[in-house]
Parts: C-alpha cells; structure tokens; sequence
C-alpha cells in the first residue's frame, strides 16, 4: 500500500513526483525543500536485472524527487532537495547494470542532485517510495530500463527544453567605491573536481578553504571590497562564476584551483593561467578542457555562457581586459617566484569558461597539482598556504597600485 503508483515514461521523461508516502502525511510538491533539517541519506545500493537496474537510496524522511535525462555523456538526474549524504566514500564508483557510475552532492543552497552516467541508452521506468524494514526510513527507488538510442536522444531534448538554466539566480549589488575582487574557489558540491589520497583529499574542500583564508587576508586593511563566487560545499555553474563576476563589477577575478596531471609525481609547481583563445600548450589545453566539463559533471547544460564577444566594442573592451589579466599574472608570478616552486613555465594560456569575462581582468591560479605527493603536502600546510596568500596579496596591491596610477593620468579602465 505504500507502493508509489509506478510510472511508465514514454516520451516525456521530466517527472516530478511527491515521495511523501508512509509517514502519513503528503508534502505539496516542494514543501519539503524548506521544511526543517534535510533528510539524511543512509544508504544507497544498485541492483541490476535483466534490462533493468534499480538504484535504491535510504533516506531518514520523504522528499521529492525530479528525474531528468541528459545526452552527451548519457547520464540521468535525480535533483532533491537539501540531503545530508552519509554514505560510504567509494559509492557511486563502481559500474552495475545500466549505470557506470554516480556522484552526489550538493547543486545549489537548498538542492542536493544525483548524477548518473549510464553504460547505455535508458530510460527512468519507475519511480517508487516504501518504508524501509523499520518503518523509520524510506527507500527511494528509480528503476532504470534499457531504451534505443533515438528515444533516449527525444527524451532528453524534451528535458532540456522544460529545464534551461537550473542554478540560483544572482542579485545585483550596488558598487563599492573600492575595488571589488571576486574569489573563485573552483568546483564545489556534486562537482569534487581533482581528488588524492584515494579520495580523502578533495579539490573543491582544499581550493575553499585557501580561497577563504586569501579573502581574509585581502580584507585586513579595508582597501578591497571581497565577494566570493561560493563560500560553501556548493556546485556553481562556470557561467553562474562568470555572471557573479560581471553583476558584482568586479575589478578583479582569481579562480583557485588544484588539479591533477597525468604525467607522474615530477609534475609538479604553481601555475597561473589567463584566458586565451589559443592556449599556449597541449597540457594547457587539456586542463582547460577538462575544467570546462565542470557543468556537464553536475548535469547542467553547457553552452549557456554570457559573454560571447559579439561586436567590435567587446572586442576591444577584451583585448584591453586581457592586457590587465596579463599584467596581473606577471605580477602574480613575479611574488611567487620567491616563495614557491613554480612550474617549468609559470603563466600559461588556455581558453578556459571561466576565464571569459570580457570586461574582467580574469586569473586562474593552480596552486599546484594533487596528483603530485610533494605539492599535496605543501598544500597541506598552513605555513605554506599562509605564504601564498600573502604573496598574493602583494600581487594584487601592486596590481591596484599600478591601476590607480594610471587612472590619474588617463581613462584606461575597462
Ligand atoms: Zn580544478
């Protein structure tokens, strides 16, 4: 009796469905997002049969749940509201029936998502809620069955019809008078980005936490107005990074990361990397195609980016924002160079998203790389993160200094 009606998806497939059942009480759809503590997710398990493959997630209560299907690496998005995910580090890692593999994670304030890649074609063929042996949980079940490719691509082009921009909307601020710097801690939420230690260290904890001690730093003598893009364990679209940036005016925008290299433990050094349309090496060009999955990794569309430099004026306004870009990247380098190793060739190109900003003089800072074991130990450490963040700061004074400079004698700001 407590058995959700089972859903048979034929071609529509974007289904929103109040799993409120077994407690006695329905939830009007999207109640429950506001409602309280988030539910806590126990356990998770996936079973396959057949052509078909069940994921099952314990939660401590009923929460609603909207499926949604992605092509392009075929994946299918459960979105909930807030969940506590208390599940053991290797989930989601290991294939089963029609699902490769599967992250969570928190998508936005309030939305938590499961992101699912498939090993093919699928369509969600169920959706259904029971109480769990005690009577204490419930099971969330979505049963996943084996479709053709055409019918997969129409579902979710039907999808990303009726879903369109998922993430939460930026307020406006008014402009400080002082010079606005917009941090950019890089991944966040169902997005880890770079992982070490088999998973213990992760990129997005790692680049928050030297993201929020730079913020502190630069805040100390008052002279910088300092926004971040995401100052918790949140998922932000590189298009949603690029907007904060533009509706914050900000003067300034350093995007701080951590990745991984192939090409073994010799790898290894601080980077800092500006927005090219041409990058300036192979493994420049990797890296930047890598981060620019970020969206596609937490099942949002890409190619919703603002900024696409559409007439003459952009495009000058482009050129002379990179200009600054550049010159803060020299200056970056140059107070680097002192304290840290830095990389064989320290400020590199790449086109990455991030970076796009036409009016923003734009960073990207790789503090160094976590598949290397002796920069994951100086990223560890506090001595070593302290010092970066003052070379840092010394970096951006200078930049400033030189900006403000410059205005006194002539109109060049972008
Ligand atoms: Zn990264």
């Amino acid at each position: 009796m407590h058995l959700f009606p089972f859903i048979r998806l034929v071609s529509a497939c974007l289904v929103a469905i109040i799993i409120a059942m077994g407690i006695g009480r329905a939830f009007a759809a999207g109640d429950n997002a506001k409602a309280g503590t988030p539910a806590i997710a126990a356990a998770v398990s996936v079973e396959s049969e057949g052509a078909k493959t069940r994921f099952k997630v314990t939660l401590s209560k009923a929460v609603t749940a909207q499926v949604s299907l992605m092509e392009r690496p075929d994946r299918v998005i459960i979105d909930l509201p807030e969940v506590a995910f208390h599940l053991p580090g290797d989930a989601g890692r290991s294939k089963e029936g029609l699902i490769a593999s599967y992250r969570y994670g928190l998508f936005a304030p309030g939305r938590s998502r499961v992101v699912m890649e498939l090993t093919q074609p699928a369509l969600v063929s169920g959706m259904t809620t029971t109480p769990d042996a005690t009577g204490a949980a419930t099971i969330l079940t979505i049963e996943l069955s084996r479709a053709e490719r055409d019918e997969f691509r129409k579902a979710a082009l039907e999808n990303s019809a009726s879903m369109k921009e998922a993430s939460a909307p930026i307020t406006p601020e008014t402009k400080d008078a002082r010079p606005v710097i917009m941090i950019d801690p890089g991944h966040g939420g169902i997005d880890p980005g770079a992982a070490a230690g088999s998973g213990n260290v992760m990129e997005k904890e790692l680049v928050l936490s030297f993201a929020q001690r730079l913020k502190k730093k630069l805040e100390e003598g008052g002279r910088y107005k300092i926004v971040m893009t995401r100052d918790q364990d949140v998922f932000v679209s590189l298009g949603d990074r690029v907007r904060a940036a533009r509706v914050a005016q900000a003067d300034l925008f350093i995007s701080v990361h951590a990745d991984s290299i192939s090409g073994g433990q010799e790898v290894r050094g601080l980077t800092v990397y500006t927005g090219s349309e041409r990058a300036s090496d192979a493994d420049s060009a990797r890296l930047a195609d890598r981060e620019n999955k970020a969206d596609a990794v937490a099942g949002v569309e890409s190619g919703d980016m603002p900024d696409d430099v559409s007439d003459i004026l952009m495009e000058l306004t482009l050129r002379e924002t990179r200009g600054f870009s550049h010159n803060f990247a020299s200056r970056l380098v140059g107070e680097f160079d002192s304290v840290a190793r830095l990389n064989k060739n320290p400020h590199r190109q790449a086109r990455f998203q991030v970076l796009r900003a036409h009016d923003v003089p734009s960073v990207l800072v790789e503090l160094g790389y976590l598949s290397s074991q002796k920069d994951l130990d100086l990223l560890m450490s506090e001595e070593w993160r302290a010092k970066m963040v003052s070379a840092m700061s010394v970096a951006v004074d200078r930049f400033f200094a030189a900006r403000l400079a410059r205005r006194g004698t002539a109109a060049v700001l972008p």
